[in-house]
């Protein structure tokens, strides 16, 4: 399944619900598995991190949907194949 695909199964899942609930509330539901992530992380529990981590992937894209935004196309723009500020692949840049 691509980005795109798994954007529209979120979107006919949940987009009703994800209106009434509102952009600011959906927010703090990513934040809240973000938060459930980083426990299943400091606990170093696999199976809980490969469920939190669809978790978050899943709210970030509810998010997306109330914005319209379309996740795939955000992260092309965003990480084309190089690195958009060194243009190198491995990103060769100081930082990080
Ligand atoms: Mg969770
Ligand atoms: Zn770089």
């Amino acid at each position: 399944m691509e980005i795109g695909e798994f954007q529209q199964l979120i979107k006919r899942l949940y987009y009703e619900k994800d209106l009434k609930r509102g952009k600011e509330k959906t927010l703090l539901w990513l934040v809240e598995e973000v938060g459930e992530l980083a426990e299943a992380v400091r606990k170093n529990d696999l199976n809980s991190i490969k469920e939190e981590i669809a978790d978050v992937f899943a709210w970030l894209v509810s998010l997306a949907n109330l914005y319209g935004i379309d996740l795939e196309e955000a992260v092309k723009d965003k990480y084309p194949n190089v690195c958009i500020k060194c243009g190198k692949v491995p990103c060769e840049c100081d930082e990080r």
